[in-house]
């Protein structure tokens, strides 16, 4: 049991990037951009407008390397940020693998995921340009808490559509965002028009992201004070997540490694997939890294390895700009799967690049395999994870029992993108041998 290596990796707080990484400016060639679900042309920064305040939308089309974080973000950033870099030793012992596996661990922030790193951001720009309200949708919670967190930093007023089958079975989640000071519906509601019409046309629906996101834009726009505010998918938020990546590249040599043999993250709109993995594609495409990195999606909403590539919605009524990637089509409701956060019809355009170019793999993990390797990881680390996070760590799993099966010895990294405090009851349902495998 004694090992000298040290276990963590710890940055100061003057090590938190000053930047965000832009994958765009170093992709192969340029991704196909958004286009204007009336005209079908690429979308301006006009059309952006009634939705987004104007440092988003930059950021959203914008073409540089690298974009400066605003000082004011940056300092908010110091409440949980640079976030932790574990070698799970412990987990390597009981795996009995040769492998030696490291995660990033992004559950130490105000609401237990990686979630606040675009949150923040997202508030202090609506803030800048004299927004006074912010509506957004969230699956499981996660999203809506950290922007109800960010939003009463700001004095912003926050409205939040919540997946109904979630905002049933997770009463903690709505608890923590009205500790914030948000107002929560259960979505579809009956106070947006696209909620009425939602509900007419599926009287017994649990609801889906797609939904959700129609009555927070609906919401946003008919309202000149307000913008929408998206958790995911969206270039801008992919970038704000880039510091994850960042930081596990000054960690990595801090452990005594120079090379990440695999990377494994979760997948559900593909922003901390994104956060993590853009810094090291860049590695990668430079030569300097030549890591696989695996997309770890649930089987319940599978967009990376059964959609197609295409352009489509981001919500169920077709009112968001339509967007190139992979997608079960923006009508699709997937079963109600505990891990709510990955319950989404397609993927960030800017993963579905990556993967559709060939610059990331994909699979699909049913949840009794994710929640197994929760526990063991639970067990093993003293941390049990969200979740979403649940299915990179199986992933992991499986690569680590396939070099041991080698003997060999490679270095895997997973993204650990939030804490499963709040998830308690889904362990209780896997424990109790009640979950389906779905
Ligand atoms: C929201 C969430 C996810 C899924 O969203 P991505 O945009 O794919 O990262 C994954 N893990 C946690 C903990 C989340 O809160």
């Amino acid at each position: 049991m004694t090992d000298a290596a040290p276990l963590k990796a710890l940055l100061s707080e003057d090590e938190i990037p000053t930047h965000w990484y832009n994958i765009v400016a170093d992709l192969p060639s340029p991704p196909p951009p958004h286009l204007h679900p009336g005209t079908r042309e690429p979308l301006t920064p006009e059309d952006l407008a009634p939705l987004f305040p104007p440092g988003m939308i930059e950021q959203e089309l914008s073409t540089e390397r690298w974009i400066e974080i605003p000082e004011e973000v940056r300092d908010i950033y110091r409440l949980w940020r640079p976030s932790p870099f574990h070698r799970a030793l412990r987990l390597e012992q009981a795996l009995g693998t040769t492998a030696r596996i490291y995660y990033k661990y992004e559950g130490a922030s105000p609401v237990g995921s990686h979630k606040t790193n675009s949150a923040v951001p997202q508030a202090y720009f609506n803030k800048l340009a004299g927004r006074t309200r912010l509506t957004t949708e969230t699956g499981a919670g996660q999203w809506g808490s950290a922007l109800a967190f960010a939003s009463q930093i700001y004095g912003l007023t926050c409205d939040i559509w919540q997946v109904r089958s979630s905002f049933e079975s997770k009463p903690y989640r709505h608890a923590l965002m009205e500790t914030f000071g948000a107002t929560c519906y259960p979505s579809p509601s009956d106070i947006t028009e696209a909620g009425r019409a939602l509900r007419e046309r599926f009287p017994d629906t649990t609801g889906s992201l797609g939904m959700a996101i129609s009555e927070a834009v609906e919401a946003a726009g008919k309202d000149p004070d307000a913008s929408y505010s998206l958790g995911s998918v969206l270039n801008h938020v992919a970038l704000h997540q880039t510091v994850i990546g960042q930081e596990v590249l000054k960690q990595l040599p801090m452990l005594g490694e120079s090379q990440i043999d695999y990377l494994f993250a979760c997948a559900g709109g593909g922003s901390n997939l994104a956060g993590i993995s853009f810094p090291i594609i860049r590695e990668n495409l430079a030569g300097r890294q030549s890591t696989k990195i695996v997309a770890c999606e649930p089987q319940a909403a599978p967009s990376l390895t059964q959609g197609e590539y295409r352009y489509d919605f981001g919500d169920t009524e077709g009112t968001t700009p339509l967007l190139k990637m992979y997608t079960l089509g923006a009508d699709f409701v997937p079963d109600p799967v505990h891990a709510g956060g990955l319950r989404y019809h397609a993927m960030a355009p800017l993963v579905s690049f990556c993967k559709h170019e060939g610059l990331m793999d994909a699979v699909a993990i049913g949840q009794r395999e994710a929640f197994e390797a929760g526990v063991l990881f639970a067990r093993a680390e003293g941390i049990v994870p969200a979740s979403e996070s649940n299915h990179a760590i199986a992933g992991a799993f499986r690569q680590a029992r396939q070099a041991t099966a080698e003997g060999s010895s490679p270095v895997i990294v997973i993204g650990v993108s939030g804490s499963g405090q709040l998830d308690l009851p889904a362990y209780t349902e896997y424990l109790s041998g009640q979950m389906s495998d779905g």
